[in-house]
């Protein structure tokens, strides 16, 4: 097996040192493990811990233009994890911000400066009283599959990042909506969604996947261990999976 691109990779952009390796660290990495491809895609700006500063998105893509001339042997593609801000799906990049980027990852996370108190308290407080309550926790499957459909659905998605992670979702309703929208579902490395179960339901669907390291340190970047366990738990076929051979 050789992994061909990591597509999903953190630098020091993301703040607060949540990204330890410079964008040149992790390029220099990714040569040394042979890759063909890499992504930088750090936090989208609406992250309260992580996000990338404003001030740094051009900054970040310029390096990437300096290094690209420096190491014409690897494609790097200048991306984003963008962020998930309310249940109608919108995302903290926006139609002109498309332009910068090579490449839009979107995922669910937690600590970020939702659209209102509204969305605030659905996606925080009523997804943890949900545990307590059979009724509230359907509901709020519901609410929070509709959330990553409509962003699915609104955005134009490259990779769907851990469907599944931090928030209780219907992963044959969110692989349906990534078929219809050409997006690709991530199996996270790091954090294990999609795992077997997951991968299962979604490959009845014409989807395609990509494993991303979701590296936060050089050393992880093409570190595919866990997710390949989960795909060989599943039993789909590799092909299917974008960035191996
Ligand atoms: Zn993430
Ligand atoms: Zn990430």
């Amino acid at each position: 097996m050789k992994v061909k691109f990591d597509y999903h990779v953190h630098s020091i952009y993301s703040k607060n040192k949540h990204g330890k390796s410079t964008i040149e660290e992790n390029v220099q990495k990714a040569i040394e493990l042979g890759l063909e491809e890499i992504a930088i895609t750090d936090h989208g700006p609406k992250h309260i811990l992580y996000g990338i500063k404003n001030k740094n998105i051009v900054k970040a893509k310029n390096e990437v233009i300096q290094l690209r001339k420096k190491y014409p042997n690897i494609k790097i593609l200048y991306g984003i994890e963008a962020n998930i801000l309310n249940f109608q799906g919108d995302i903290d990049i926006n139609e002109e911000d498309l332009e910068i980027y090579d490449i839009v990852l979107c995922g669910y996370h937690l600590g970020v400066l939702y659209s209102s108190f509204k969305d605030f308290w659905g996606f925080i407080f009523l997804n943890y009283f949900s545990k307590f309550s059979k009724k509230l926790k359907e509901k709020q499957i519901e609410r929070n599959t509709n959330a990553v459909v409509n962003a699915l659905n609104k955005n134009k998605i490259y990779i769907l990042t851990h469907p599944g992670d931090k928030i209780l979702v219907d992963i044959d309703k969110i692989a349906f909506a990534a078929q219809e929208n050409n997006t690709i579902l991530e199996i996270n490395s790091h954090h294990n969604h999609l795992n077997a179960e997951e991968i299962k339901i979604a490959s009845k669907y014409d989807v395609k996947f990509a494993i991303g390291s979701d590296s936060h340190i050089k050393d992880n970047i093409g570190s595919f261990e866990n997710a390949l366990r989960e795909v060989k738990k599943a039993g789909i076929d590799i092909r299917r999976i974008v960035n191996i051979a």
